[in-house]
């Protein structure tokens, strides 16, 4: 309580601009991820790792946008190629040439993408990977993750109730291959598609073990049913995802986020033979329109990024920072007896309530909740912006200083509670 009475006092042009907004948008708010009582920071300016509110306080940027801002917010290259975009006028209402090129460019990466579709979001992406593997295989059924997060209409876990689309899920237990597999027998010829982050992203940062996506992979091959991999947050982690690291061959994978340079983007793509089905010069080809697919600005800053800034050097660079900075982070925790730790993979992290480790997200019921919130408020107040539910994606400016200023918050956060 005395965190939140200290944050809202600090905070009173935030209240202000949430209550206006309040009249128009239900809460005030057109994300929910981005809220958390009393009310959420409205930023006003961002600059690399920092950000501005509109109280005039500064921060260290470690949210990312949730993975999507890993570029930083004001990368020269990005910002070039949004304005030279700009000079040749806006929707071409045509083909143009940089979506061809960034189709190439994601392909180089990522090889199991033969073919590839884009869209205007990760939550699209899924939806019509989940379509196509129906149409496909004829059949109906979809086996999911419990704590998985696909988009806003495909939310196994987490916060808020679920609005899904209302397909015939099948919800199965992370990290737990016997269980997927007793699953597959039982609904295994009505499967049409397994759907998994190799990453439980939203659901903690819990990392699937290697022989469970493996095995996964292979009851789907086994069963019929299309493999999608949503690496909409796991694309970061290396140059080409995590299929490349775990030598994982998805049926489709799901793109998202940084690809369009931090505007908005989403692609799905993998086995020719499945994506041809959308060749508009096949009889019966699947329709998939959509105004905004090759939106001129997010086809050049997504071109741009991973032509001119994004290397395979300066990928590994930041996930190794990560790794750092999580060992630095649960050190402070555990050496003041904190009951907390961060789960994650390279460059992206989530703080639980609990010591550790977590598996699946059914681990997370004893958490101690307050605790981490507590935490939070503490790291605003000392000019860490984060997630309310703790979770961290360094961007690329997010460098070694950003990284000791976290730490040195966490450690004075922890002694601060504890004195
Ligand atoms: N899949 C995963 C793993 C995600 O993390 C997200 C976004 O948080 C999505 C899908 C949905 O993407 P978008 O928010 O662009 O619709």
């Amino acid at each position: 309580e005395d965190a939140r009475a200290r944050y809202r006092a600090r905070n009173p042009a935030s209240e202000r601009q949430l209550a206006g907004a309040a009249a128009h948008l239900p809460g005030g708010n057109t994300r929910s991820v981005l809220f958390f009582p009393p009310f959420p920071l409205t930023m006003v300016r961002g600059e690399g790792c920092r950000l501005w509110d509109a109280d005039g306080h500064g921060y260290i940027d470690a949210l990312g946008e949730f993975t999507a801002g890993l570029y930083g917010h004001s990368n020269p290259v990005i910002r070039q190629a949004i304005t030279g975009a700009l000079a040749d006028g806006l929707t071409l209402s045509s083909h143009t040439r940089r979506e061809a090129d960034l189709a190439a460019e994601i392909h180089r990466r990522f090889p199991s993408m033969a073919l590839m579709r884009f869209t205007n979001s990760g939550t699209e992406a899924s939806m019509l990977a989940i379509a196509l593997a129906q149409v496909h295989t004829g059949r109906r059924k979809v086996l999911v993750f419990d704590g998985a997060y696909h988009g806003g209409v495909l939310s196994f876990g987490g916060g808020g109730s679920p609005i899904n689309l209302p397909h015939p899920y099948v919800v199965a237990p992370y990290n737990d291959l016997p269980a997927v597999a007793a699953l597959v027998e039982a609904h295994g010829p009505e499967l049409a598609a397994i759907v998994v982050e190799p990453v439980l992203g939203a659901g903690g940062c819990i990392p699937g073990d290697p022989d469970f996506l493996h095995g996964l992979r292979a009851l789907a091959a086994r069963c019929g049913a299309v493999f999608i991999l949503d690496e909409i947050q796991t694309s970061r982690l290396s140059p080409g995802g995590l299929q490349a690291v775990l030598g994982l061959t998805p049926d489709l994978t799901l793109l998202g986020k940084y690809f369009g340079g931090g505007l908005s983007f989403g692609a799905f793509g993998g086995r020719a033979e499945l994506m041809a089905r959308f060749d508009p010069r096949q009889p019966g080809a699947l329709g998939h329109a959509g105004t905004f697919n090759n939106n001129v600005l997010s086809m050049a800053a997504g071109l741009a990024g991973l032509e001119q800034v994004l290397t395979p050097q300066a990928l590994n660079d930041l996930n190794q920072r990560g790794d750092r900075l999580r060992e630095r982070l649960n050190a402070v925790l555990a050496t003041a007896d904190v009951p907390a730790h961060f789960a994650g993979v390279g460059s992206v992290m989530n703080l639980h309530g609990l010591p550790g480790p977590v598996r699946r997200p059914a681990d997370l019921a004893g958490a101690n909740h307050a605790l981490r919130e507590l935490l939070f408020f503490d790291l605003l107040e000392r000019g860490v912006y984060l997630a309310f539910r703790g979770f961290i994606a360094l961007s690329l400016p997010f460098d070694d200083a950003a990284c000791d200023t976290l730490v040195g918050a966490l450690d004075d956060a922890v002694h601060a509670r504890g004195a």
